[in-house]
């Protein structure tokens, strides 16, 4: 496959409703990991080109936070009617930028649809709250209102679920957005930049920045930016963080992850076997959701692992296109560090119970292959078990106890999601008590808490009070502005320098 011949297509920014149309002085390649080809360049944007795509979103404000709910909610529908009309484009654009296999791009952006179908109801999200005679004559009552421009930067692994996990909330809060996708997968932002003004949405009010870290700080930093939702590595979460709040905006850095799944021997292990191997493989561990550690309390460990390792020699990894269990990689080089970790796995001891490196692919030569594999005796001092992988390499960890699983989860200085598998209803409902952990599932690998709930997770994977979507993404995106109200009563007339007394 040449490598460089399909990339012609360009890719740019979409503010005021429009393609830019200025030239980038910097580009990135955009591949297709299933082969291994270009198939687009994107145009990344400089200090300058932050500043107008923000100018734009701050133009829209102005009319699009005093527009009607009714209206805004017409938009959401629409929004929302386009969007599962034309799912399957917007998956098919994931797998060929991301590829994660087709229907788990269509899963995605069903994800996506129901933060949406949460954001249509937002009149009576919006509501606040009133006070009829606080005192004599005095009424209070409490306004939410949208901040402004609203920045969203997102990771490669959700190309379209991680920016509908906020833009639908901002936008239906009278917010305008700016969204800074990864650089690796940009094609979706541009179908949902078109799909929300084919809804109806005023030009600026939904803007797309394609660019690397120097869009990024220039967006953390840009005086008119009044929020940042980040998703992504905790390293950069951290930078995000701590530099977003330090130009005094609002912040909600969501990082990395490290999930344990821990098995209690009374669990219903075909159960447990189904759920590790697809929130193990399930995305090629690309997910921040991924379960990564099973913790296997004795003694389920062999006979877990002999139901895990069947199910591994039935998955098909290949192009997502056809059918397979399991996609490749997002880039060569992050395929060569999960591999690099597989190696490091070895070194320490850990017992390779199945090798992914060079399993039979149903896909092009040039993709970024790799694999299921399965690590079993590791330990927690061993890199496989500490660093996030971000691959298809699950790690089991035997542990005796109850406890002695416990402690480990909470031990980590990650606390995204956790699952515990057990029939016992008392151990469920202890651990769910005590895990120190945001997103608990119990039976359940993938607990991604639905879209009137909020997601977030604690410690190291996420930094700020708000989590995204559901109340906490209502909340995140509004300022709460409190009215105190007295109409002339004769009575109140006079002149009195003391705190009112309430009356
Ligand atoms: P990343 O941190 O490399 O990139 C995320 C975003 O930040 C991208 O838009 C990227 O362009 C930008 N960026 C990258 N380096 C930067 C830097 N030095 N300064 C400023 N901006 C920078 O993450 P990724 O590789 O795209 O995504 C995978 C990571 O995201 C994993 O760690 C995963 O756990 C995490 N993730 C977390 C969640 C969650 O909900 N907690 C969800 C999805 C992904």
């Amino acid at each position: 496959m040449d490598n460089t011949t399909h990339g012609d297509r360009r890719i740019t920014h979409w503010l005021g409703g429009k393609p830019w149309t200025g030239t980038a002085a910097r580009t990135s390649d955009v591949h297709d990991p299933a082969t291994g080809a270009v198939t687009a360049r994107v145009d990344l944007a400089d200090a300058a080109t932050v500043d107008e795509t923000v100018a734009a979103a701050g133009t829209a404000f102005t009319t699009w936070r005093r527009t009607s709910l009714p209206k805004r909610v017409a938009v959401l529908f629409e929004f929302r009617r386009l969007l599962a009309e034309r799912a399957p484009e917007v998956a098919a654009a994931i797998t060929a930028e991301h590829g994660k296999v087709l229907d788990d791009a269509a899963g995605e952006v069903q994800r996506g649809l129901e933060v949406v179908e949460f954001a249509c109801g937002i009149p009576h999200l919006l509501k606040g709250g009133h006070t009829a005679g606080a005192a004599t004559g005095v009424d209070v009552h409490a306004l939410r209102q949208p901040l402004g421009v609203t920045a969203i930067i997102s990771p490669f692994n959700f190309p379209a679920m991680v920016p509908l996990w906020f833009a639908p909330v901002a936008i239906a809060c009278g917010n305008t957005v700016v969204l800074k996708p990864s650089e690796k997968v940009p094609s979706a932002a541009m179908l949902l930049a078109e799909l929300w003004r084919e809804a109806g949405l005023p030009d600026g009010v939904f803007n797309v920045l394609h660019g690397d870290r120097e869009a990024v700080d220039a967006l953390l930093t840009h005086p008119d930016v009044a929020s940042v939702s980040f998703v992504g590595s905790t390293p950069v979460a951290r930078h995000v963080y701590a530099t977003a709040g330090a130009h005094g905006k609002r912040v909600q850095a969501l990082g990395g992850a490290k999930n344990h799944m821990v098995v209690l021997p009374d669990a219903d292990l075909d159960l447990a076997a189904d759920a590790a191997v697809n929130a193990g493989f399930g995305s090629a561990g690309e997910r921040c959701m991924a379960v990564s550690v099973l913790v296997a309390v004795e003694p389920v460990a062999d006979e877990l692992i002999g139901k895990i390792t069947e199910r591994m020699a039935t998955l098909r990894v290949g192009d997502g296109r056809r059918g397979c269990d399991m996609g490749p990689l997002v880039t060569a080089e992050h395929r060569d560090r999960v591999a690099g970790y597989v190696e490091a796995g070895v070194a320490a001891g850990a017992e390779l119970v199945v090798d992914g490196r060079g399993g039979p692919v149903d896909g092009e030569p040039g993709g970024y292959w790799l694999s299921p594999t399965l690590f079993d005796r590791v330990t927690p001092q061993m890199p496989i078990y500490t660093d996030e992988i971000f691959g298809p390499v699950l790690s089991v960890v035997r542990v005796a106890s109850y406890d002695e699983a416990l402690a480990l989860v909470n031990a980590s200085p990650y606390g995204n999601g956790t699952a515990l598998f057990t029939n016992d209803g008392g151990a469920a409902r202890r651990f769910e008590e005590e895990v120190e952990v945001g997103m608990v599932g119990v039976n359940v690998p993938i607990p991604v808490p639905v879209s009137y709930y909020s997601f977030g997770g604690w410690k190291a994977s996420l930094f700020g009070d708000s989590h995204a979507y559901g109340p906490d993404g209502v909340h995140f995106f509004t300022r709460t502005k409190t009215v105190t109200t007295r109409w002339a009563d004769p009575r109140h007339r006079g002149i009195d320098l003391g705190f009112p007394q309430n009356d």
